[in-house]
């Protein structure tokens, strides 16, 4: 039995998740949030027990993890640090360099380090986690896992964009996806579901606050709705989705706005947030919408429009689709949204959705909404990113 700890760092904040492995038992989990202000968030919530949460000054990365590491010893978590065997780490951008998880060494560190300028908000931060982790606990392997690996497998058509190639040389634009550690889970957990001596092509949409979809062939990704960052393919909470390229330059000029505004914009002021000025949570929107809210109606008919236009679009590049795999904070809690969605694409399809069990399939529930007439079976699946990053952990680490 070993103690692997999952960590996901962002600019202001440190979650973590601490597992038994190889059982996959969580053992405790938490957030450090509001790093750099003084009433900053220290939360841990121990299996189990209640959560304990602090508000108080966490100036850096580094004193969120010595928190941490002291919070396990107060709470009885773990009776030395020894027992920690290994600390896994999400990264967002792994560029054309990682396929697969690596440990972290100084080549891999340079590696995330030099695509920093295609991930700006995330790789800067990730690197800072992981430093912390390196120097409070010098003896333990930490590891990175990407986000991106799992759409390595794309081809180039699927991959390109249509620019002039020299961006591609020189500054290696293309696209890369994301989400690339939960498609792959459910892709994995799918196959539970697959009949025996179907084709295996499942379309997974993990929709959540961000949102992305994902044309699965034999466990490998073919497309993905992701591009060069997390802006690109279906709308989301507060982001464009796919939008023409002509739109910045036109409202630079028009506004009198930077393009660093307009860009900023596009991530956060867009999408479900953006079109009904609500909120960017589905269930507001949803709640505004059964209200009459005009511009929150069009926000669910745009949603589900742009993630079933994706649907089509995957059955087409799969040559047919075996599985729909519905998943993330709006996939697997809001029927609303997936009867959306599917109302969009069942006529094409041949879906037919139980309504009974797209109602009941909810907050943290697996398992089928279609019935047995259904052209394509079309299941909920909870994702867990961070189970992923431990087991990736045990097989680099082979903790002892
Ligand atoms: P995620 O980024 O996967 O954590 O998803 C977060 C988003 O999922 C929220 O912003 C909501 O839009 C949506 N969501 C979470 N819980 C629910 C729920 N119970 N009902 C509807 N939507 C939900």
């Amino acid at each position: 039995m070993s103690k692997i700890m999952a960590v996901n760092a962002g600019s202001s904040s440190l979650k973590f998740k601490l597992f038994e492995m190889p059982e996959e038992k969580v053992i405790c989990s938490g957030i450090a949030d509001r790093i750099g202000h003084e009433d900053a968030i220290f939360a841990i919530k121990p299996a189990g027990k209640e959560k304990n949460e602090t508000i108080c000054s966490i100036p850096d990365h580094a004193v969120a993890v010595e928190m941490l590491l002291e919070a396990l010893i107060d709470e009885g978590i773990v009776s030395s640090l020894d027992e920690i065997k290994g600390v896994g780490h999400r990264i967002v951008q792994g560029g054309a360099y990682f396929s697969h998880s690596e440990i972290f060494d100084k080549k891999v560190e340079e590696k995330i380090e030099s695509l920093i300028p295609l991930a700006p908000l995330h790789n800067g931060a990730h690197l800072i986690g992981y430093r912390a982790f390196r120097d409070a606990l010098p003896n333990v392997k930490n590891v990175a896992v990407f986000d991106t690996a799992f759409h390595q497998t794309m081809e180039p058509e699927d991959y390109m964009y249509a620019c002039p190639y020299e961006y591609y040389e020189k500054y290696a634009v293309r696209r890369y996806g994301a989400h690339g550690t939960s498609h792959l889970y459910l892709s994995q957990k799918a196959e539970a579901y697959l009949k025996e001596g179907s084709k295996r092509r499942v379309i997974s949409c993990h929709i959540g606050s961000g949102a992305s979809l994902c044309a699965i062939k034999d466990g490998k990704c073919v497309a993905t709705s992701m591009g060069l960052t997390p802006l690109a393919g279906v709308m989301m909470g507060t982001r464009t989705g796919d939008i023409d390229g002509s739109v910045m330059p036109y409202l630079v000029k028009q506004t009198g706005k930077d393009a660093e505004t307009i860009y900023q914009e596009f991530n956060k002021k867009s999408g479900l947030l953006g079109i009904s000025g609500v909120s960017n949570d589905t269930r507001d929107i949803e709640k505004a919408a059964s209200e009459g809210n005009e511009r929150a109606i069009l926000a669910t008919k745009m949603f589900a429009r742009r993630v079933a236009d994706y649907i089509g679009q995957y059955f087409v590049r799969l040559g047919g689709c075996d599985l729909i795999v519905f998943s993330a904070g709006i996939g697997e809690n809001s029927e609303y949204f997936r009867k959306k969605i599917l109302e969009q694409c069942s006529e094409a399809l041949g879906l037919v959705i139980d309504q009974e069990l797209n109602n009941v399939t909810i907050k943290g529930k697996e398992g089928l909404i279609s019935t047995s007439e259904s052209k394509i079976p079309v299941v909920v699946i909870p994702t867990d990113e961070e189970v992923m990053i431990a087991r990736d952990v045990v097989s680099l680490v082979k903790p002892k």
